[in-house]
């Protein structure tokens, strides 16, 4: 189920440049129109290729306004369902409305850290630019490779 934007919650991140939308997503899918030439919804942001979706909902988590929604199978979309989460500091809700209209709630803990507290390179040595090409540095020794390399490219 691809994303998209419910126009009248999106507030285009109050004029960023950036939107949280599109800082989010990993396959850059979301866009600004600024102008409204794009969709006619000066800004607001939009799923410009919704069949490129990864459906990793990070843009739906992310948004300040929860103006991004998972857009439904079509045989559920007219009957009224939807999924909606409510990102916390610590935790996210989801909110699932059934097309019987029951809902639920889910809530999970999505951390046990603070937000901006975890430093990804903590006790790793720093890089030496020198050995980038040095086997074992993001890179592979051809002399280790098994088999002849020349049988592997033919041009
Ligand atoms: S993150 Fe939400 S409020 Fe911000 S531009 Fe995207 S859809 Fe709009
Ligand atoms: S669900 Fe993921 S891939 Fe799809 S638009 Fe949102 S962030 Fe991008």
């Amino acid at each position: 189920m691809p994303t998209f934007v419910r126009t009248e919650k999106c507030d285009g991140c109050k004029g960023q440049d950036r939107t949280a939308c599109m800082y989010i997503c990993p396959h850059d899918l979301m866009k600004l129109d600024k102008d409204g030439s794009e969709t006619g919804h000066a800004m607001k942001s939009y799923n410009q290729e919704p069949e490129q979706c990864w459906e990793c909902y990070s843009c739906v988590k992310i948004c300040p306004q929860q103006a991004i929604e998972c857009r439904h199978y079509a045989d559920v979309v007219p009957m009224g369902a939807s999924v909606q989460p409510l990102r916390g500091s610590d935790s996210i809700i989801w909110n699932i409305k059934f097309r019987n209209g029951n809902m639920k709630r889910f809530k999970f803990p999505i951390r046990t850290t603070p937000e901006g507290s975890i430093e990804p390179y903590e006790g790793k040595p720093e890089i030496d630019l020198a050995n980038i090409s040095a086997p074992g540095n993001f890179t592979i020794d051809p002399a280790k490779l098994p088999g002849d390399r020349s049988e592997l490219i033919r041009l």
